[in-house]
Formats: C-alpha cells, sequence, structure tokens
C-alpha cells in the first residue's frame, strides 16, 4: 500500500526521499509529530525482517528518523515498529512512527 505513496498514485505528506527510504506524515498523527519513514521496496513486511534482509537499510531508516524529529522537533523521539496484527500493525510494508512533541506518557503505545 505504501509504494502507492512511492509511485505517487496517492498523495502524501512526503518530507523527505532518497533512492531507497521515503518519509511522510501520518495521515491521523497520534503525537504534534508523528512521521512514518518507509523502504522504497515492499519486500519486508515488519522490522526482523527487515533486519535481516537488509540491516543496512534498517539502519538508514533509524539514522532518517532521528534527522527527521531534529528537522520538525526539538530531536527528542519515540521511533516504533508494530509487528503484527495484535499489536496493531495495519499496514505490512514495514514503517517507523516517528512521534515527537509532547507524549501521553500514561502508555508507551500511541494508539
Ligand atoms: P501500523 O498500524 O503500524 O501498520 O501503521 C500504519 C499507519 O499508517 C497508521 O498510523 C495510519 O494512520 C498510517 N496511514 C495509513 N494510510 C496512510 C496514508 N495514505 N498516508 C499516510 N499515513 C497513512
Amino acid at each position: 500500500m505504501f509504494e502507492l505513496i512511492v509511485a505517487r498514485e496517492i498523495p502524501a505528506d512526503i518530507v523527505f526521499e532518497n533512492d531507497r527510504i521515503i518519509a511522510f506524515k501520518d495521515i491521523a498523527p497520534k503525537a504534534p509529530v508523528h512521521l512514518l519513514v518507509v523502504p522504497k521496496t515492499a519486500e519486508y513486511s515488519n522490522v526482523a525482517e527487515l533486519a535481516e534482509g537488509d540491516p543496512l537499510l534498517l539502519a538508514e531508516i533509524v539514522t532518517t528518523a532521528g534527522d527527521l524529529a531534529a528537522e520538525h522537533s526539538n530531536g527528542e523521539y519515540r521511533l516504533i515498529f508494530n509487528s503484527g496484527a495484535t499489536v496493531g500493525q495495519t499496514v505490512f510494508h514495514v514503517h517507523a512512527h516517528v512521534l515527537s512533541g509532547s507524549l501521553d506518557e500514561s502508555s508507551l503505545g500511541f494508539q
């Protein structure tokens, strides 16, 4: 589904792009800053698959998340990879949630 954003077939508020990664604002933000950092390939459905298949790409996603938190907020952020439907994953194309700004500390999650 996120491949459609990569292909510009559905709109998104894109904040970063290079040859391997795209990042855009979450359509239903759960924090003052809520970005998704996504590998362009749809080959990996969750972070464990990505770590095994392309650890350098995972590292690049983590680095990009930090850079974007500095650019869009104060550089502090919560990084979430939902892995599995029972914990809230709805899009099975691996993506990092970057949450920043004032978060509700009553929960480690965001839903
Ligand atoms: P997850 O529940 O971890 O799979 O996260 C999927 C996220 O994608 C949710 O936070 C959705 O709000 C977000 N989302 C779904 N469709 C879009 C879209 N077209 N543009 C931006 N964010 C989206």
